[in-house]
This record gives structure tokens, sequence and C-alpha cells, in this order.
């Protein structure tokens, strides 16, 4: 069976991928699997290089991979250029750091039990990492998890998502290119070929709907391996009384319609404080309004491109739709274009948390903005969601806004800012609630987490022929070990000299 890859702009089919089957899957697994022990070998420098390499592939290959990413996502040149800008600035991050990384740890013996112990932390790969990824960011987010998992030792397996598979194609012959060794792998297909990759690796890195996540850390429990599951979002941003108002707007609005809203962490709904409630309206309308939408013709001769699929498109009509039958007003925007290809920028106003576009996941060029009397509310509403993904808050008083950061339930905070923690790599991406189970990047811990931590006691003094506590059991020697441990476990005198009870 085949799927036609078509661009959402123009409708053209743009390509054709085979699904592949669970038998396929496997085979592809177990390639890696067999590959990925010389790998490891290579260690971190060898495989920095590696990726170097791979980076300038990225680099020189830029105006061709912008060409597939547009075609299969309907997406403007711009925000294209992005996702390869982020791969490249990964690898340089984590291929500077991995030997860091990923040295062995010499542990401190924590007391003298131990003290004839040299003990040592090692961080070894899973063997084989699935990513499995959406169709938003179709480079981006394939580059960005695979990276800092080739960078330990791993083998990678990507199944990207059936309506963008042609970037993580490009991944794949771009490795092949610089005759990388072959421990990056794609597999193509539907769900099923996503499940059969959850079926023959050791760790999973998932990104993409919060019901495809539940199914795939049920299934990652049940064969016992770890998964990191990336999922959807709500995002509010906060906006008080003292904001630079224009820049609040004009974030908000790129924030809220990049890649036509299609990103985990848009804004998907803003808070406003009553006293500049109708001014921030006002610049926020302006703004959207003079935004040009549609099928790229020239470099930068678009702000927002396609919706991914017509049934994208029809969740953001129903969304629409419901909010103007409870009330709410469409004071930019508002319709479906092209039959669905594209979703015209639009800005709400008189909404509230009985409608679905403030509680439901939109993943489309939305901006529903309700009136808060205070910071307070608006930190209540913004909790009142049962994602936890980011938000952002604006206001003059960066102190402030770091401490409504600290009672905001989100992942991660940016203060007159959005989505650039996405870009410090230093800093964990990850959703709390049903945003999703652990993080990307977060610095040491992006790439640790695609290892196995091993323990290793090595003796540091000539040993006897056996220990005092091994077999057989005798009262003297018994008797003399646990005085010796009440000895260094107690913390007063009368305890350490005592009897324990019922001696
Ligand atoms: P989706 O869950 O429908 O699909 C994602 C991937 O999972 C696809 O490759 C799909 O083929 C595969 N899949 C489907 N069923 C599977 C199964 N049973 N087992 C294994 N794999 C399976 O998501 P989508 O519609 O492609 O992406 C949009 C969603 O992704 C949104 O909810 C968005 O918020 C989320 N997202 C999250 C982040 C993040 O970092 N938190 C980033 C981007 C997108």
């Amino acid at each position: 069976m085949s799927i036609d890859v078509t661009n959402p702009a123009t409708r053209a089919v743009v390509g054709t991928i085979s699904v592949q089957t669970p038998e396929e899957v496997s085979v592809a697994s177990a390639k890696l699997r067999a590959e990925q022990p010389a790998w490891e070998a290579l260690g971190p420098k060898g495989r920095g290089e590696w990726l170097r390499k791979f980076r300038d592939w990225l680099l020189d290959n830029e105006s061709h991979l912008i060409d597939v990413l547009c075609s299969e996502t309907g997406k403007p040149r711009t925000e294209a250029a992005l996702e390869i800008m982020v791969i490249c600035d990964g690898i340089n991050y984590y291929a500077e750091r991995a030997p860091k990384i990923l040295a062995e740890e010499s542990i401190r013996p924590a007391g003298l039990l131990t003290a004839s112990k040299k003990l040592t932390k090692i961080y070894r790969p899973h063997p084989v990492v699935g990513v499995i990824t959406p169709w938003n960011f179709p480079l981006l987010i394939p580059g960005m998890d695979a990276v800092p998992a080739l960078l330990a030792g791993c083998a990678v397996l990507v199944k990207p998502s059936e309506s963008t598979p042609l970037s993580a194609l490009e991944l794949l012959r771009g490795w092949r290119e610089i005759d990388a060794p072959p421990v990056l792998a794609v597999v193509t297909g539907l769900g099923g070929t996503g499940a059969a990759v959850v079926d023959n690796v050791d760790i999973v890195q998932f990104t993409g709907s919060t019901r495809t996540g539940r199914l795939i850390a049920a299934r990652a429990g049940e064969r016992l391996i770890p998964c990191c599951v990336e999922l959807g979002g709500k995002d509010p941003a906060l906006v008080l009384a003292d904001a630079d108002l224009e820049r609040a707007a004009n974030g908000i609005a790129w924030a809220a319609l990049m890649n036509s809203g299609q990103a985990c962490i848009s804004v998907e709904r803003v808070y406003v404080e009553a006293s500049v409630h109708d001014r921030f309206v006002g610049l926020l309308t302006e703004k959207v309004g003079a935004l040009r939408q549609g099928a790229e013709t020239r470099p930068s001769d678009i702000d927002v491109g396609a919706m991914a699929t017509p049934a994208q498109a029809e969740i953001v009509r129903t969304h629409v739709k419901d909010a103007v039958a409870r009330g709410a007003k469409v004071v930019a925007g508002g319709n479906l274009v092209d039959g669905g290809a594209f979703f015209e920028p639009t800005v709400l106003t008189g909404v509230d948390h009985t409608m679905i576009c403030m509680t439901e996941e939109t993943f489309g060029p939305t901006i529903p903005v309700m009136k808060v009397r205070d910071a307070d509310e608006a930190i209540r509403w913004a909790n009142d969601s049962e994602y936890g993904l980011s938000a952002t808050v604006w206001t003059r008083d960066e102190a402030r806004g770091a401490r409504i950061a600290r009672r905001l339930e989100a992942g991660a905070v940016n203060i007159n800012d959005a989505y650039v923690n996405l870009f410090c790599f230093g800093l964990p991406h990850g959703g709390w609630k049903s945003s999703g189970i652990g993080a990307r990047l977060g610095g040491a811990a992006g790439m640790r987490k695609y290892c196995r931590q091993q323990a290793v006691t090595t003796p540091r003094i000539p040993l006897a022929k056996a220990e005092v506590m091994w077999f057989p059991y005798s009262p003297r020697r018994v008797g003399l070990v646990a005085r010796i441990l009440r000895l260094l476990v107690a913390r007063d005198l009368s305890r350490r000299v005592g009897r324990s009870a019922g001696r």
C-alpha cells in the first residue's frame, strides 16, 4: 500500500511513500541493532565528527530542503529555514558537549561501609531509539530528537507523520550521502507502522497528539521500555496592565499564528487585564488584519501559510463556530478559505471557558482573547486546563513576571517573549499534565535520557577469600558486623553503644 503526499496549499501531489509493515519495521530495527555497537565504539568525539559533517550537508542543501519542507506543509520559506538552523545549532551544542556529558563519573563513597570500593557511573546508550513525529515541523522534530540520541551512541529509527514524511526522508538521504555509518533509518506509514516502531525499539521519543501519546505510553509500559511523550498544549498568554502593549500584540500575533498556529507551543488563548483590554485588542486586530496569507510564490510574499490537512482546518472552523454560537465576537478573520486549504488569521473576543476554543487544543490560526479583572484571575484561568506545555507573561515588571511564572502550571514560561525556551538547549522542553511525560533537550539530561546508567564497583584494597557477611553465617561474625554497622549509622553515643531492640 502507498500514500500520496500532497502540498496542502496547492493540492499538488509532491511525493508517494509506502506503508511499511510491522515485519519491515522489525527488519529495519534489527539492522540498526547490528550496526549500533560499532557506532557506540566510535566514542563521542568520533560520533561528533559525523554529526558535524551532517550539519555541513544540511547547510549545503538548505535551499532544496526548504523546497521539500514547504512542498509538504505549505508553510512560508522563512519558517522552513528556521527548522534547518535549529537542527544545526543543536548539533553544535551537543557535539561540543557530548564528551563531557557522557564521560564516566567517579562517585565518592558516601560512608565507611563502601570506602574500600572505587565507584563509577557509566552512561551506556539504549541500542535503538524510536523517534515518532507529527506533521507540523517535519524536519525540525526528527532532527532535533535524533541528534542527541545519535551522539549518545544510539541507532535511531524515525517514523515521520504520514502527512509530511518527505523531510525526514531527506535527512536520511543526507546521512547516506555523507557516508555515515548506517545507524539512522526511516520507516514510513500510518499509525500501525508507528506502533510497530514502539514494539521494536528500546526507548521511544514521541511527539504528537495526547491521544496517541497515551497509547504509546501504555504500550511502552507493557514492554517495560522508557518513553518520553511530547504532546498537545493550550498555551495561555497573560497580558498585564503594565505591559508594552505594542510588543505584546506583535509577539502574541506571531506566537499564535506562526506555522498557521499549528505548533504545540503556539499561543492558544489570551487573558488581558480589563484596563488595557480594548487597547490591546485594537492593536492585535490591526496586526493580524495586515498579515498576508496564501500559497507562497516569491520568498516572503506571505506571512501565514496553509493548514496542513483539511481535517485540521475543520477543527478550527468548529472551534470558531462554537465560540460564536456561545456569544463570542469575531473581530478579525474567522473563515475557511480556498475550500479549507487556509484558515484566515482570526481574533475572537468575548470568549470564556464554556467555549471549546478556550479548553481544547485548536491547533490553528485563532487568537481568543478574554478580559480578566487582574493578574490573579489570569493565573487562575491559565491553570484551568488539562494541558501544561508552556505560557507567556507580558509585563514591564519582569521580576513580577518571574514570580507569576512560578504560579503557572506549565513546563516553560517565557516573559515578554514566546517560543524562546525551545532554542535554549540548556533548558528542558517538556509538558506538564496531559502535555507529556519527560522532556527533550535540557542540557546534559537531553542526551543522558537516551542512555542507561550503569554502576560499577571495583575493589581498592586486596581481597580476602571471603567477605565477612558471606556464607556460612556465624553468630560471632554476625554480632560483630551488627555492632560495627550500629556504630556507623547511629548519630548519638547511647545508640552507638546500645543493643538493638529484640536482640
Ligand atoms: P498524531 O498523534 O496523530 O501522530 C503523530 C505520529 O504518531 C504520526 O507519525 C503517526 O503516524 C503516529 N501514530 C499514530 N498512531 C500511532 C500509534 N498507535 N502508535 C505509534 N505511532 C502512532 O499527531 P499529529 O496530528 O501528527 O500532530 C499534532 C499533535 O502533535 C498536536 O497535538 C501537537 O500539539 C503535538 N505536538 C507536540 C509537540 C511537543 O513538543 N509537545 C510538538 C509538536 C506537535
